[in-house]
């Protein structure tokens, strides 16, 4: 045996091992003389059903039709090579997608003598081991390629469970064929403008399904390019969300509940207190003129009861009064910038007389512009105040204020020398209506509960630190918006 027929023997062999390719010779005029097992493997062809056909016969009617064949034989004999990627006939003319190259064959004296098809059907590697093999079928999401016209490449199981049908019902199939109509519409249009972008997208698309209600799919589509650069289709990873979108929607409609509960109770809230004003101060004037008309006509009893009506009625007017301020506190915000210093100024200069009355003194470090409703933040700051004078203890009152920002929010600090507030108590008293201290102070319980509903209507968070006999701070946060953050 000569070296030569030693090098054709083992060529032979090499071809006839190439299981994973499709390798054949096709004649100058055509026709197909060769075969290998990948032949028999992507196209199911024994060799003898396949040698003596027609080059064309693989190819699709509408590849025919449009002289593919032809194309493809005269670009491998005008360049040596053409390359493509497109669906071909089986011998039980189902369809595969191929990727493959014709080669022109010349002898010696330059002229053609035939081709050689290289090819290789084009799906992912499912064999045992196989690390893209696992991820690909182990992974919970659908995973698939359509070529340009929207048929399925490749599915993995979970598309085939989201599709309600077997992958091989999927495969070479449109999405028309597959899907309603009015859903694979949706998907072509976004198909298309990926494959004409040239892009990467992220789509929410909804898949019908028969037996799990309509499915919420966040895909990523990514063009499909062959080797030159030729987009071939694409290649979609989705993430099931319906549940997340199920419980996102559940989460506005109880938003929106709440915010129509609260709009409702808030204009109750309004409504009830008008109409308890005016019974109120009929009480109050008549109480006091029954007093002046019975001056010195009845005893100190009779004159004390009457001071508790009065009394009773102002308490109630101040109640009523809180109870209208709180109700408001719920309505729609003003958000503008304000300077947290100006509004200070006005509250001190208002409560000078009470300051005057009981010592105090206010100190505050430099405060920031804020985004913020001015009326409902002078709110805050006037109660917090007020009720670090009220709550002084025998001392007289030491206020201090200050702030901290950082990127995201702003932190004002209102701290006092006063009596203290236990830690059992630290939550409470932020609810409406809840008082630590009796009658020796003056209050309605509201203040707390209104600086709480209009920090958190800001999106902050209040909160306070204290020891019993050691003074209070109260802290309370204003986002930085948007508006206000650096470029
Ligand atoms: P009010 O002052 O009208 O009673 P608030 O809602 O403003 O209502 O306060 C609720 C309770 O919290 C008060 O009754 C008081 O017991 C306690 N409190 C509020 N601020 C202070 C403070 N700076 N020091 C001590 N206790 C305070």
């Amino acid at each position: 045996m000569t070296i030569e027929s030693d090098h054709a023997k083992l060529h032979e062999l090499l071809i006839q091992e190439l299981q994973d390719f499709a390798v054949f010779l096709v004649s100058p005029e055509g026709r197909i003389i060769s075969w290998n097992p990948g032949v028999l493997r992507f196209f199911g062809y024994t060799q003898d059903e396949f040698i003596g056909k027609e080059f064309a016969d693989i190819f699709t009617p509408e590849d025919r039709a449009a002289r593919a064949p032809h194309a493809e034989m005269e670009t491998a004999r005008r360049d040596g090579r053409s390359s493509d990627v497109r669906w071909h006939l089986c011998q039980d003319q189902s369809r595969v997608f191929v990727e493959g190259a014709l080669h022109g064959i010349r002898n010696e004296a330059g002229t053609l003598a035939g081709f050689a098809k290289i090819a290789r059907a084009v799906r992912p590697v499912h064999a045992a081991g196989s690390m893209i093999g696992t991820l690909v079928e182990g992974t919970d999401d659908p995973i698939y390629a359509v070529d340009r016209e929207g048929r399925f490449v490749f599915a993995n199981a979970q598309t085939a469970r989201l599709l309600g049908r077997p992958i091989e019902d999927l495969l070479g199939h449109t999405r028309e064929e597959v899907l309603p109509p009015e859903t694979a519409a949706d998907h072509r249009g976004t198909d298309a403008s990926v494959m004409q972008s040239r892009h990467s997208r992220l789509i929410e698309e909804h898949f019908p399904s028969k037996d799990r209600g309509e499915r919420v799919i966040l895909t990523t589509k990514a063009p499909w390019l062959d080797s030159s650069e030729r987009v071939i289709g694409l290649v979609a990873i989705g993430k099931d969300v319906t549940s997340r979108t199920a419980y996102q929607a559940e989460r506005e409609r109880l938003l929106r509940e709440l915010r129509r509960t609260n709009e409702e109770l808030s204009a109750f809230s309004h409504v009830v207190a008008h109409d308890l004003s005016a019974p109120l101060r009929a009480v109050k004037i008549y109480a006091e003129l029954l007093t002046r008309h019975l001056e010195g006509r009845i005893d100190e009893t009779a004159r004390q009861f009457l001071s508790f009506v009065t009394d009773g009625a102002s308490n109630m007017e101040n109640l009523i009064e809180s109870l209208l301020r709180y109700a408001e506190s719920g309505e729609e915000l003003a958000i503008r910038p304000v300077n947290v210093n100006a509004i200070i100024d006005g509250i001190l200069h208002r409560l000078e007389p009470l300051m005057r009355e009981t010592n105090a003194t206010v100190t505050r470090k430099v405060l920031p512009e804020v985004q913020a409703d001015p009326v409902r933040l002078l709110q805050v700051f006037q109660n917090l105040i007020v009720n670090a004078i009220n709550y002084s203890g025998d001392a007289p009152p030491r206020i201090e204020i200050s702030a901290e920002s950082s990127d995201s929010e702003y932190r004002f600090a209102v701290s006092d020398n006063g009596i203290g507030i236990a830690r059992e108590h630290f939550e409470r008293i932020f609810s409406p209506l809840k008082r630590l201290h009796g009658k020796d102070v003056p209050g309605s319980g509201i203040g707390l509960a209104l600086c709480r509903k209009i920090v958190e209507g800001h999106g902050g968070h209040i909160w306070v630190e204290s020891r019993v006999g050691m003074g209070s701070t109260f802290f309370f946060t204003l986002p930085v918006r948007p508006s206000q953050r650096p470029a």
